[in-house]
């Protein structure tokens, strides 16, 4: 297993956002987290990249991730695309891009994988030296997504890839993300969008009230009317 958590809690002063979480990701794996606003999406999510300091079991790689400031959880290889992207919006793609890189020293293989992220989004070559602010959503979340991939993960935590994109540049970041799997990286990846996330998952934890209410493989979850009725909003 790449990524075991056991028991995770986790809360804002005294309201707890997880109450009890156990799952894992295997390496190359793309697991999807499901569930309504406020189930603890974005908190697990913190949680594992150190952002929220969470209770329990929380290894990576074969060790805890525990007492670690974020910048070091980067440096283990977890890379975290947040929920409202976070990009430096006055600065260049290609700036944005690189400062994935900045706990990086290895300059060819950061060039590779700078041509790696402009090959997946072909648009961001085109538009390297364009002031971010400039792009479109879709883009700006092209953007984000590459530079995460700039710290050469092998677990991207993505949250909310597709939120508030118009439909055309969701197929293609869904197919990118796609592809990023195909690539060897493992993805977690929290999503409103359910009926897109089980179509490009491999397995999927549905959270409620900060517990994993429901689990299973995407098929095993997409081919169930009870869980698509109560828990993914499928009429
Ligand atoms: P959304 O889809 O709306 O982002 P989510 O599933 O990601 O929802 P979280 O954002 O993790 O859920 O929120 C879990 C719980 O923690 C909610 O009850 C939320 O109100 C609360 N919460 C989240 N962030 C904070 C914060 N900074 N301070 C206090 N409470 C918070």
């Amino acid at each position: 297993m790449l990524l075991e958590i056991e028991h995770l809690r986790a809360s804002y002063g005294k309201a707890a956002a997880l109450e009890d979480i156990t799952m894992h990701v295997d390496s190359g794996e793309l697991v999807a987290v499901l569930g309504p606003n406020g189930a603890g999406k974005t908190t697990l999510l913190k949680a594992i990249s150190r952002s929220v300091a969470g209770q329990g079991r929380l290894d990576f790689d074969g060790a805890s991730l525990h007492g670690l400031p974020a910048h070091a959880v980067v440096g283990r290889g977890i890379c975290h695309c947040p929920e409202g992207r976070r990009l430096f919006t006055e600065l260049t793609v290609k700036k944005n891009l690189m400062l994935g890189a900045y706990l990086r020293n290895d300059r060819v293989a950061i060039e590779r994988d700078y041509q790696r992220v402009c090959e997946l989004f072909p648009i961001l070559r085109e538009r390297a030296s364009q002031i971010v602010s400039t792009l479109s959503g879709g883009q700006q979340q092209m953007v984000a997504i590459g530079r995460a991939l700039m710290g050469a993960p092998k677990l991207l935590l993505l949250d909310e890839p597709s939120v508030g994109i118009a439909h055309r540049l969701k197929v293609e970041i869904f197919n990118a993300i796609r592809t990023i799997r195909e690539g060897g990286v493992a993805i977690l990846m929290a999503e409103q969008d359910a009926q897109s996330a089980l179509r490009i998952a491999d397995r999927v934890y549905v959270l409620e009230h900060g517990h994993v209410a429901q689990s299973g493989t995407a098929a095993e979850l997409a081919s169930d009317n009870r869980i698509q009725q109560i828990y993914l909003g499928v009429a």
